[in-house]
């Protein structure tokens, strides 16, 4: 067998993994769907995100088939979920009040250049 012939029946495995990955992912959700309940949300985008959206639902999929815009979006916010769940575990509590983050004084110290609600806030922004 010549390395260009293994080479292809390498891809061709890693397709099919990648396909029965994706099924059982599939299968997953509709079970969760099933049992959360699954409510529908209608998001408007500009021309622009939307080609945004269509390249990069095909971008992450690398050899696969692409993620629905779905599957795309719900994947973000879990992400970004996690993120922000990390980052707040990594705050501790502020300079000025002593209390922990990201409630700490609750706007007593608004304002107050020692206090994390003033400035720092931003780090949680998007
Ligand atoms: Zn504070």
């Amino acid at each position: 067998m010549s390395e260009q012939d293994k080479l292809e029946r390498k891809r061709a495995q890693e397709r099919r993994r990648s396909k029965r990955y994706r099924e059982r992912k599939k299968a997953e959700k509709a079970k969760q769907e099933e049992q959360l309940g699954v409510a529908k949300v209608e998001l408007s985008f500009s021309s622009s995100d939307r080609d945004r959206l269509d390249v990069m639902r095909q971008a992450r999929a690398v050899v696969g088939e692409p993620y629905s815009r779905e599957e795309y979006i719900a994947e973000l916010i879990q992400q970004d979920e996690q993120r922000y769940q990390e980052q707040v575990a990594a705050l501790g509590c502020c300079g000025k009040c002593k209390s922990p983050l990201p409630q700490g004084c609750d706007g007593v110290f608004d304002g107050d250049s020692d206090c994390w609600r003033t400035r720092q806030y931003r780090e949680l922004m998007l």
